[in-house]
C-alpha cells in the first residue's frame, strides 16, 4: 500500500485524528510513531486513548517506559482494548525492549510506541508506521521543544501512514486522512 499523507493544522485536529483513527483499531493492534521531539506523537496518542475511552490521562511516560491504560467497559460488560503507551527514547538495545516483555501487550492490547522505528521491527511483522513531521517552523529537535514549551507548538504537521502486513490490507486509511481533512 503507498504511503497516505494527512495534514494537521493544530493540536485539535491531531486529537481529532487520533479519535477517528482510534475508530479502525482492535486489539492486537501496533503502532509506531516517528518524530522529533514536540512532533506531536504523545498529543496524537492522546486522541487515540480518547477514541479508545480508555482510562487514566495518556501523558509523555517521563519516568516510566511503559504505560497501560485499562481498556473502556461497555454496558454490556464486554471490554475495549487496553492501551500500552511505550516510550521507547530511553532504550538503547534489543534486550532492553524485550525486557519490556510487549509479548501479551501485542496480542491483546493496542500498543503505541513512541520512538519505535529502528527496533520495533524485530517484534512484530504487522505495524501502522506513523511518522510525524514539522514542514514549517523549527528547525531542530531542540528548538522544536522549545517552541513547542513557549506557545504549544504553532505551526502544522504533517503525518504520513505507512501499513505494513497482512492485518492493514483492508483497512481505508484514505478515507481517514480524508476524513481528517475536511474537518
Ligand atoms: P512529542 O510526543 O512528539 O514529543 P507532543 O505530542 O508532546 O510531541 O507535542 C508537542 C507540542 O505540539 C504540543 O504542545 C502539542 O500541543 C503541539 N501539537 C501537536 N500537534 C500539533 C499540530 N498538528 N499543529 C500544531 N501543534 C501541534
Ligand atoms: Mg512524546
Amino acid at each position: 500500500m503507498s504511503d497516505v499523507v494527512v495534514r494537521l493544522p493544530d493540536a485539535q485536529a491531531t486529537r481529532a485524528f487520533g479519535r477517528a483513527l482510534a475508530g479502525v483499531l482492535r486489539a492486537g493492534d501496533l503502532l509506531v510513531l516517528t518524530g522529533d521531539l514536540g512532533a506531536g506523537k504523545t498529543t496524537l496518542t492522546q486522541g487515540i486513548g480518547a477514541g479508545l475511552g480508555v482510562r487514566g490521562q495518556v501523558a509523555s511516560p517521563t519516568f516510566i517506559i511503559a504505560r497501560v491504560h485499562p481498556g473502556l467497559v461497555r454496558e454490556d460488560g464486554t471490554q475495549g482494548p487496553d492501551l500500552v503507551h511505550v516510550d521507547a527514547y530511553r532504550l538503547s538495545s534489543l534486550d532492553e525492549v524485550e525486557a519490556l516483555d510487549l509479548d501479551s501487550s501485542l496480542e491483546d492490547a493496542v500498543t503505541v510506541v513512541e520512538w519505535g522505528r529502528g527496533w520495533v521491527e524485530a517484534i512484530a511483522t504487522d505495524r501502522l508506521e506513523i511518522a510525524l513531521t514539522r514542514p514549517r517552523g523549527a528547525a531542530t529537535a531542540a528548538d522544536a521543544a522549545e517552541v513547542a514549551d513557549d506557545d504549544g507548538g504553532a505551526g502544522e504537521r504533517v503525518v504520513t501512514l505507512r501499513a505494513v502486513g497482512e492485518r492493514w490490507a483492508g483497512v481505508d486509511l484514505a478515507a481517514l486522512a480524508r476524513a481528517a481533512d475536511d474537518a
